[in-house]
């Protein structure tokens, strides 16, 4: 998480109405240069200010469409860092990508770092000596000296997949790997698109498996969904086990088609399956639909998973009448039950627990009026610039997910087998 300093005393003295007024005026004098950008996930106060609100993908591409049309120099994300990043890898050079406040980092995101990632890397696919048929299970687990007693087989092949909600810097590990992004909506399709080889055809006795990182969830969930065993067929590597080795053994790498990253969401990680059945017990004709970043116990006991793009179409498409329980951010659930009340469809949470993103809330008005006030007094603040080199390979990570998907935005639901989708 990058250190943001504190604003200046006059900030965070104004009240709403006047930091309101503030904004607007800057608005104004800054015009067409400026794009500002929403997540779904952000609070109502800055909300307010943005051009297009969206997933972080789409969000970007849109920034990337604007200032194609308009010129824009700046493009103000109220988001977290890795959404800024990505506006920044989408955009053209000369484009400036702001984030209000530094501090907004994504705990997900942040549970997958470049050296981990790299380390576990080099240990998968160590191809070191071929193992000694008499080689215990013991003695698969890596020393902590380092050494590593089996190597990976030489039909196997490894590539690496992430998540949006990562780094530019894992992105790009994918990208010079091999690898690609996907995001909520099309990771299924980029799961299929990995298996059949990636970016060279899979050879007639080539086994292919995926490392995914950061959001276990996502991966396990995608996985399950297209017919993999979760107990048999994935494994959890845990960059930080004192064992070493991502705490597994090389017979879990082995058996497994998805190594599974053990990053996570904080907000969707606090949904669980008896949220569902209270839910159930107190509505016995509600809709729960959860994001694919839920636990798999949840999602199992959901009627439909659908990506942030996905929950607002069903929302926005549902029938006069019927009720929802949603599994994800707050503001979103929030925005989204005030809109679909005057619909006659009733929304609420999940959970009553407060199922915030904590670090994109650190984005507030006092912070964009900052970053505002400085870019009309023609200093910029607060840039998020990636390094062209990590830039050019995370590029190659996200062309490898546009050619198989088109737009990668595209509303993903997927409806549990046993349940009509009521909309
Ligand atoms: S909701 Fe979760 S994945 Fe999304 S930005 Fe917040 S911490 Fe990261």
């Amino acid at each position: 998480m990058l250190w943001q300093p504190a604003l200046p005393d006059r900030y965070t003295k104004m009240t709403d109405p006047e930091l309101v007024d503030a904004i607007r005026a800057r608005r104004a004098e800054l015009g067409d240069d400026l794009v500002i950008l929403g997540h779904h996930y952000q609070q109502d106060d800055v909300i307010q200010f943005a051009d297009f609100d969206g997933d972080s993908f789409k969000l970007s591409q849109l920034a990337a469409e604007r200032v194609e049309e308009t010129g824009a120099k700046y493009v103000i994300f109220l988001g977290v860092h890795f959404m800024a990043e990505s506006a920044d890898i989408l955009t053209p050079e000369q484009t400036i990508v702001i984030l209000p406040d530094l501090g907004a980092g994504c705990s997900m995101a942040d549970m997958a770092n470049y050296t981990e990632t790299v380390e576990a890397w080099e240990e998968i696919t160590d191809r070191g000596t071929k193992p000694s048929s008499d080689q215990g299970k013991e003695s698969d687990r890596r020393s902590l000296d380092g050494s590593m007693a089996r190597s990976l087989d030489p039909s196997v092949r490894v590539i690496p997949i992430c998540y949006m909600n990562s780094s530019a810097a894992i992105k790009a590990f994918c990208g010079k790997h091999g690898g690609a992004v996907c995001t909520s909506s099309n990771c299924e399709r980029v799961f299929e698109w990995a298996l059949a080889g990636g970016t060279q055809p899979r050879g007639e006795n080539e086994e292919i498996k995926i490392l995914f990182l950061p959001d276990q969830h996502l991966g396990r969930n995608t996985a399950a969904s297209m017919g993999y065993d979760v107990a048999t067929q994935m494994c959890v590597w845990d960059p930080k086990s004192p064992d070493g080795f991502g705490g597994l053994d090389r017979d879990d790498v082995e058996r497994s088609t998805f190594i599974l990253w053990k990053g996570h969401c904080s907000v969707h990680k606090l949904f669980r399956p008896e949220h569902v059945d209270e839910i159930r017990a107190m509505w016995p004709d509600v809709t729960v639909m959860v994001h694919p970043e839920c636990d798999h116990d949840v999602v199992l006991k959901a009627d439909m998973t659908g990506s942030t793009e996905g929950i607002k179409k069903a929302i926005e498409t549902a029938k006069p009448g019927s009720r929802w329980a949603i599994g994800t951010e707050v503001h979103m659930v929030n925005r989204l039950a005030n809109a679909a009340k005057e619909r006659g469809v009733t929304v609420r949470m999940l959970s009553d627990c407060q199922c915030l993103c904590t670090t994109m809330y650190r984005i507030d008005m006092p912070h964009l009026l900052y970053v505002m006030d400085n870019l009309a007094e023609g200093k910029v603040v607060n840039q998020i610039k990636v390094d062209d080199e990590v830039k050019k390979w995370s590029l190659e990570a996200l062309d490898r997910m546009l050619e198989l998907t088109g737009t990668g935005v595209v509303a993903s639901v997927t409806v549990a087998q046993d349940k009509a989708q009521p909309v």
